[in-house]
Formats: C-alpha cells, structure tokens, sequence
C-alpha cells in the first residue's frame, strides 16, 4: 500500500532495516548522509536507489526539515553515484515517488537512478 502523506517515520521499514545492517544490499556507494544500492527488482538495466541515512519519510519531510549540509550531501551524492555507474555520459533519470498519489512505496525518502538504454519520453 502506499505512503499516505504526514505519516511518522517507521523505523521497521525496510530501508531503515537495510541501514541497520538487518537486511543486505547490493552497495554502490556510501558515506556520512547516504547509501546507494542496487533495486531488488530493477525496473532497467540499471536502477539503482540513494537513501539519506537519516529518518526522513519522503522528499516533502526531506526538503522541509533536513539541514542544508544534509540536501548538499545528498545531492552532490546521487550525482557522485551516476559518475561511479558511468551513466553521466549518456544519461538516466532520476525519480523519487511522494506519497499516496506519487506511489511511494518504502516510507524512507529514496531517489531512483534509471539507466542502461534509452528510456524515451517521461511518463506520468
Ligand atoms: P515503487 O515500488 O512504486 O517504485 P517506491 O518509490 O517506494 O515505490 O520504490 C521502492 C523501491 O524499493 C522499489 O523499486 C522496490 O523494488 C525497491 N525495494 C524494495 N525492497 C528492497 C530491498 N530489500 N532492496 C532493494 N530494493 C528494494
């Protein structure tokens, strides 16, 4: 089921379970704000997510209440990740799901690397 909006952050979420070291992953990357791990079930030929390690819900709760070394870690990060993937050159997207209506899933803000072929036109 979906992310309804303004819920608290859920520590047994599964990410939060990846960070403590109760799940594995398939690590790319990693350092003080963030982990970045290849998708369980890879929507492309690359797809890879970028958590914050901090308890943020999604990105409303992440723009809203992370501090501003916490947003430029994180960004300079996710395009640190597409560097390491080699995917800067011919490109990817990026997506991050909000919210019931924005079909989030995994209540702990993630951004999605797309890449690996031509992806075509955004879809809604
Ligand atoms: P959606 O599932 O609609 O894309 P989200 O934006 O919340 O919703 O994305 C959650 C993503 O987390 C999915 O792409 C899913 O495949 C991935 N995922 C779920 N569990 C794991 C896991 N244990 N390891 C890696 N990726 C996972």
């Amino acid at each position: 089921m979906a992310v309804k909006g303004s819920v608290p952050y859920d520590p047994q979420n599964v990410f939060a379970r990846i960070l403590r070291g109760e799940l594995p992953c398939n690590k790319v990357y990693e350092n003080d704000y963030v982990l970045a791990f290849h998708d369980i079930a890879p929507k492309a030929p690359i797809h890879v997510l970028v958590i914050p390690k901090a308890p943020y819900v999604s990105f409303a709760d992440f723009s809203q209440n992370a501090s501003e070394a916490e947003i430029t870690g994180f960004t300079r990060a996710v395009g640190q990740v597409a560097r390491i993937l080699q995917v800067d050159g011919p490109g990817y997207r990026l997506l991050s799901n909000v919210g019931e209506e924005g079909g989030q899933e995994v209540p702990h803000f993630h951004v999605h690397i797309f890449a690996g072929r031509a992806l075509g036109p955004m879809l809604p």
